[in-house]
Parts: structure tokens; C-alpha cells; sequence
């Protein structure tokens, strides 16, 4: 099956994110408007950045609280 409306590359995974969906307009750390290609998920929301780079500084940070939280169970 062959879709002509597929015409971004799908290299991770990542493009089911909507920039319709991002719950920002502007990129934290920048202030720039968010781009499509540089939205990511977070506690189950598209958020969006100004750039790849930026969006991958935010998701290291995530995986490293995840972790935290995953060794620091609640009893
Ligand atoms: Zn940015």
C-alpha cells in the first residue's frame, strides 16, 4: 500500500506528533515559535520547541527525571 500523503521522512518514530496538538506556541528556552519537525511528547502532551536541538536538550532532561522516579518508589 502505497499513501502520496506520506511525504515526511520517518526516521524515529516521531511523526504522529501534530504541531495542531502542541500545547505551547513558543519555545522554552528561545522563545521562538515552535516547528513541527521539533515537537516531542510530555506527560501524555505534544509540547513543541524552535528546533531538534532544543527538543532534544527537554527529552534528555525528561528520561533523567523518569529514571530518578523509577529507583524512587513510593512506599
Ligand atoms: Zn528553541
Amino acid at each position: 500500500m502505497h499513501n502520496p500523503k506520506q511525504v515526511f521522512s520517518e526516521t524515529d518514530g516521531m511523526t504522529d506528533l501534530d504541531i495542531a496538538d502542541c500545547l505551547n506556541e513558543t519555545c522554552p528556552w528561545s522563545g521562538k515559535p515552535v516547528q513541527a519537525d521539533s515537537l516531542t511528547e510530555y506527560d501524555g502532551h505534544v509540547v513543541g520547541f524552535c528546533n531538534p536541538g532544543c527538543r532534544d536538550t527537554f527529552e534528555a532532561a525528561v528520561r533523567h527525571f523518569k529514571a530518578a522516579k523509577a529507583v524512587r518508589v513510593d512506599r
